[in-house]
C-alpha cells in the first residue's frame, strides 16, 4: 500500500510515523512545501523572546533522521500543486520550478492554514511580518538581529498575538496591541480577557481596544501604523496576527468537497473523495456540544486526529473521531489564560439558554506561602446544569484545572460533578476543597435556586436608583473602592443593622469574590426579604470589567520608557534582602528599603498590611511590598494618592508585583510631596451642558494649564454632554438609556446657549461669529485642553444613571467617581462649580 501524505508538520508527520507502526511493509512518502518538517511552532515565539535558547530544541526530528527511524521517503522544498482524484495522482513541484507526477493509493492531505495578510495600504512594507512556521522565524529573528528594535506593534490580540507581544517585550521593545473587538483572546468571555487586560497594561504594554488598523508607512527610518481612531503609532517591527485561514485551494480545485470554511470530512476523517483524508487546521467537523461545523487551530486536534487517520487509511475506516470542544490555554506575562467548551457569547450567539457563574479561589491552600488566585468561569445550563465551557485564569493552577473541566464538558458531565471530583490535596498543590469544587458549588446554588445571581454586565446596565445594592465587604475594603451606588453593610454587621435595608426594592450584595455575597443574601432571605441577588464573581470580577483600558500614560510610560532605553537597568532582586516570610516588616531605616512579603492575601489584605508597616517608617523612608494579588500596584497607588505616601512605580513578573513606597510626610502636615494644598492646580466641574458655559470652561482650562498647572475638569449630570463623540459606535442601552439619548444633544455640536438660544437659531449664530471672528470653536478648544495635558475624569455614577456608555464619549476620558475629583480637589487651590 503506497501512502502519500502533504504537509509534514503537526497532522503529516504524526500521520506518516504511526502509520509505519501499524505497517512495516508499506509504502510512505512525506511531501512538503517549506524546509523543514516535524518541528514545534507552537515554541516560535518563545524562540524570538529568547525563553528558548537554541534554534536547534525547535525540532523534534528533521528530514534525514524522519526519513531513516520510520524509512519514509521524506521530500521537503516540493509543493503538491495539483490532485487527480480520479487516477490517484498528484503533481509536485521542485523548488527548480519542474514538476512530475507521484501515484498514491491512500492520500492525507494536512496543509494546515495560513496567515492573513489584509491588503492595507504599506503592508509591504519592510518589517511588518506573519509568524507561521521557521522561515517566518528565521526572518523576523534575522531582522530583529539587524535593526534596533525598541517598539514593536502587534496587530490582532489572539493566542499567537499575545505570545508575540510577552516575547518581544522581553526582547527589549515597547509593544502595542491592536485588537479591532472590545477585548483579547476571542475564545474567552469579556470577564476572563479583562485579567488579561491589566496583565498588559500593568507590563506597560499599549492596548488600543476596539481599533482597526488602516495602513502603514515609512518615516524617518521607522514604520507608522495608522489606525481607524486618527492615531500614529510608531514601530520598528510589526507583526500581523490577525487570525489565520485553513488551506483549502489545493483540495477545492480537485473537486474535494469543502463545508463551510475547510474540507468536509466524514466521521472518520475521510473527504469526499475516495481514498483522500483530511486532518488538521484545513479541516471542518462538527462541534460536539453544537452539533454545528467548525474549524480548530490546535496542535492537540491535529495530533490526535492523525493517529486516528493512520489507523483508518492502514486498516479501513474503524475509528471515529469524536470531535474537539476546543481546549486551548496561553501564558501571557505572569498570567495564564485557559478556556474549553462554549464560552457565554458563543452561546447567546447560538441563542441557548445559559447561566454563568464566576469565582476566585486559591490555586493551593492560602497558607502555604506564594498562593495565587484562580478565577473560574463556567457556563452551564440553568436548568439542568449541564456544562457547556469553561474559563480560568490565573498565575497559578490553571492548567490542571482547564484540563479536568474539558473531559468533564467532553463527557456531557453537569456542574454538579465538579463537585464530585476526587482531586490529589496537598498544601502546595490545591486546597481540601479545591477551586474546581467551588465552582461547582456556587453553580449548583444557582442551578438549585438557593442562589440567585446578577453577573456584572447586568449590574452595570441596571437602574440603581431600583435597586438597593449592599457591598458586604469591610469598612476598610469598602473604603479603598466600591461600585458606584452601593451601601456598606459588612456581613458580620448585617443582623445588627438589618433595619437598614429597605423591603420596597429588589437587592443586590456583593462582596469581594461572591462568598461573603452569599452569606449576607442567605442572611436576608431568610428575614424575609424577597428579590435578593448576589453578584456573580464580586467586586473584585465587577471592578476589572467595567475598568477603562487605556494604553499606558503619564508613570507607567515614564518607566516603559526607561526600561526600554536602558533594557539592561538592574533590577533590585527581591530575595537579595531580608523579606520576612510572616509578613512583618524587616529591614534598615535609611539607605535600603524595608521589605514586606503580602503573597498569598487577596485584597484588602496587602494594602492593609503596607498601610501597618508605613505607619512604622519616618517620611523619606522606602517600603517594597511584594504581592501576588494583581490588583496590587493599582490599590497601592490610590492608596498613596489618597494618603500622602508616595508611589514609586512597582516590578511584575511571574505573577508577583513588587511596589515600591516611599513614605510622606502625611496629609496632616501637607508638604509638597503629598500633593498638599501647597500645589497649584485647578480643578472645574463642568456640570452644565451650555454651550457658553463650556466655552467658558475650556478658555479657564486652557488658559491654567498655559502656566503650567495640571487642570482636571470633572464632566458630571448634563456635563457628560460636551464629552460625546459625533461618531459613535452602536452600544446597547436599556429603555431608559435610550430615552436620555433621545433627550439629550447628541454631541457637543448640538450644544445650545443658556440664554438666547431661541430654537437654535442663536447657537448657530454664535458659533458664526465665532468662525468669523478667527475664535476657535468648542470642539478645537477642547481638543487644545486635550494636547495641553488637561485631564477629563467622566462621572462614572452619572454614566450608570443616563446610561451613557464608555465607547460614546472622546477616547482621552478617564471615568472616575467622586473619589478621583476629591484627590485632585486636595491638591489644587482652585475649584469651579460651572
Ligand atoms: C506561532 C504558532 C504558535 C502556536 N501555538 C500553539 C499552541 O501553543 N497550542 C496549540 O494547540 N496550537 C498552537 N499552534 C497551532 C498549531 O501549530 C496548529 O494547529 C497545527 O500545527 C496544525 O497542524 P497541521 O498539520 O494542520 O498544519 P501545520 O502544522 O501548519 O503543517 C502544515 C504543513 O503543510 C505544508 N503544506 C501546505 N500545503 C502544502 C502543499 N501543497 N504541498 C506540500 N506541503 C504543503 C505547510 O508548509 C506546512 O508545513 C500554533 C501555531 C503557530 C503558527
Amino acid at each position: 500500500m503506497k501512502h502519500l501524505i502533504i504537509g509534514g508538520v503537526a497532522g503529516g508527520a504524526t500521520a506518516a510515523a504511526r502509520i509505519r507502526r501499524a505497517d512495516e511493509q508499506a509504502e510512505i512518502v512525506l511531501i512538503e512545501k517549506g524546509k523543514y518538517i516535524s518541528y514545534a511552532n507552537c515554541g516560535l515565539p518563545y524562540y524570538l523572546g529568547g525563553v528558548i535558547e537554541e534554534r536547534e530544541s525547535l525540532f523534534v526530528q528533521t528530514p534525514a533522521t524522519f526519513s531513516r527511524r520510520f524509512a519514509i521517503d521524506v521530500r521537503v522544498e516540493q509543493e503538491v500543486v495539483k490532485i487527480d482524484t480520479a487516477a490517484h495522482s498528484v503533481t509536485v513541484r521542485r523548488s527548480d520550478g519542474s514538476t512530475y507526477t507521484e501515484t498514491y493509493d491512500r492520500l492525507l492531505l494536512s496543509p494546515g492554514s495560513t496567515p492573513v495578510r489584509p491588503p492595507l495600504p504599506g503592508i509591504d512594507t519592510e518589517g511588518i511580518f506573519t509568524l507561521r512556521n521557521v522561515e517566518d522565524t528565521d526572518r523576523i529573528k534575522h531582522y530583529m538581529d539587524t535593526h534596533s528594535v525598541k517598539r514593536a506593534v502587534v496587530v490582532g490580540g489572539g493566542f499567537i498575538g499575545l505570545e508575540m507581544a510577552e516575547n518581544l517585550h522581553r526582547a527589549g521593545a515597547h509593544v502595542d496591541i491592536v485588537e479591532m473587538a472590545d477585548q483579547v483572546m476571542a475564545p474567552v468571555d469579556f470577564s476572563t480577557a479583562s485579567h488579561v487586560h491589566r496583565e498588559l497594561l500593568t507590563q506597560g504594554v499599549g492596548l488600543y481596544l476596539g481599533t482597526g488598523v488602516t495602513g502603514f508607512k515609512v518615516r524617518d527610518g521607522r514604520i507608522e501604523v495608522s489606525t481607524n481612531k486618527d492615531q500614529t503609532l510608531t514601530a520598528d517591527l510589526v507583526l500581523l496576527s490577525i487570525g489565520v485561514r485553513p488551506s483549502t485551494q489545493l483540495a477545492a480545485d480537485a473537486g474535494i468537497a469543502l463545508g463551510t470554511r475547510g474540507i468536509k470530512v466524514d466521521d472518520y476523517l475521510q473527504t469526499s473523495a475516495p481514498d483522500v483524508y483530511a486532518v488538521g487546521d484545513a479541516i471542518e467537523f462538527n462541534h460536539p456540544l453544537t452539533g454545528e461545523p467548525w474549524l480548530n487551530y490546535l496542535a492537540g486536534p491535529a495530533n490526535r486526529q492523525a493517529r486516528i487517520v493512520a489507523d483508518n487509511m492502514v486498516g479501513g475506516n474503524h475509528t471515529p473521531y469524536e470531535g474537539a470542544i476546543g481546549t486551548a490555554i496561553a501564558k501571557v506575562f505572569g498570567l495564564t489564560v485557559a478556556s474549553t467548551g462554549l464560552a457565554a457569547k458563543r452561546l447567546e450567539q447560538l441563542g441557548m439558554d445559559y447561566q454563568t457563574s464566576i469565582t476566585t479561589s486559591a490555586a493551593h491552600a492560602g497558607y502555604y506561602p506564594n498562593s495565587f488566585q484562580l478565577t473560574t468561569l463556567l457556563t452551564f445550563d440553568p436548568a439542568t446544569g449541564r456544562l457547556y465551557g469553561a474559563q480560568c485564569v490565573g498565575s497559578e493552577g490553571a492548567d490542571k484545572r482547564i484540563d479536568q473541566l474539558a473531559l468533564i464538558i467532553k463527557h456531557g458531565g453537569t456542574v454538579a460533578d465538579l463537585t464530585r471530583l476526587e482531586h490529589a490535596y496537598a498544601p502546595p498543590f490545591s486546597s481540601a476543597k479545591d477551586a474546581i469544587a467551588i465552582a461547582g458549588y456556587a453553580a449548583s446554588n444557582i442551578v438549585s435556586g438557593a442562589m440567585p445571581v446578577v453577573s456584572w454586565r447586568e449590574l452595570r446596565d441596571m437602574d440603581r436608583s431600583a435597586i438597593t445594592l449592599i457591598d458586604t465587604r469591610t469598612e476598610d475594603e469598602f473604603a479603598i473602592g466600591t461600585i458606584p451606588g452601593a451601601i456598606n453593610i459588612p456581613v458580620d454587621d448585617l443582623r445588627q443593622r438589618i433595619g437598614e435595608v429597605p423591603h420596597d426594592k429588589p437587592i443586590v450584595v456583593f462582596c469581594a469574590v461572591g462568598l461573603r455575597g452569599y452569606l449576607a443574601q442567605r442572611i436576608l432571605l431568610g428575614r424575609g426579604f424577597k428579590d435578593v441577588r448576589n453578584l456573580s464573581g464580586g467586586y473584585k470580577t465587577y471592578d476589572l470589567a467595567t475598568a477603562p483600558v487605556d494604553p499606558p500614560c503619564g508613570e507607567e510610560l515614564r518607566r516603559e520608557e526607561e526600561r526600554v532605553l536602558s533594557p539592561t537597568v538592574e533590577k533590585v532582586e527581591w530575595g537579595s534582602a531580608a523579606a520576612s516570610p510572616s509578613g512583618e516588616a524587616q529591614g534598615g531605616l535609611s539607605a535600603s528599603p524595608v521589605l514586606l512579603d503580602a503573597c498569598g492575601l487577596q485584597c484588602p489584605g496587602p494594602i492593609l498590611k503596607l498601610k501597618k508597616a508605613m505607619d512604622q517608617l519616618k517620611p523619606g523612608e522606602v517600603l517594597r511590598v511584594k504581592a501576588t494579588d494583581a490588583a496590587f500596584p493599582t490599590d497601592a497607588r490610590a492608596w498613596c494618592n489618597t494618603t500622602g505616601n508616595i508611589f514609586e512605580g512597582h516590578e511584575s513578573d511571574g505573577g508577583y508585583h513588587v511596589v515600591t513606597v516611599r513614605k510622606g510626610a502625611g496629609c496632616e502636615a501637607p508638604s509638597a510631596s503629598c500633593g498638599s494644598p501647597l500645589e497649584k492646580n485647578k480643578t472645574l466641574i463642568m456640570f452644565s451642558d451650555d454651550l457658553d458655559k463650556a466655552l467658558a470652561t475650556f478658555v479657564l482650562a486652557n488658559g491654567a494649564a498655559a502656566t503650567g498647572h495640571k487642570v482636571s475638569i470633572f464632566f458630571t449630570f448634563w456635563g457628560l454632554n460636551v464629552l460625546k463623540k459625533e461618531q459613535k459606535p452602536q452600544v446597547r442601552k436599556d429603555i431608559f438609556g435610550r430615552m436620555f439619548s433621545w433627550m439629550l444633544p447628541s454631541s457637543s455640536r448640538k450644544l445650545s446657549l443658556s440664554k438666547m438660544s431661541m430654537m437654535g437659531v442663536g447657537d448657530r449664530m454664535m458659533r458664526h461669529i465665532m468662525t468669523r471672528k478667527n475664535i476657535y470653536s468648542l470642539e478645537e478648544m477642547r481638543q487644545q485642553a486635550i494636547d495641553n495635558g488637561v485631564e477629563f475624569i467622566a462621572c462614572q455614577m452619572s454614566m450608570d444613571m443616563m446610561g451613557i456608555q464608555r465607547e460614546e464619549l472622546l477616547d482621552n476620558v478617564t471615568i472616575g467617581g467622586v473619589a478621583s475629583y476629591m484627590e485632585r480637589a486636595e491638591k489644587a487651590n482652585v475649584n469651579l462649580f460651572i
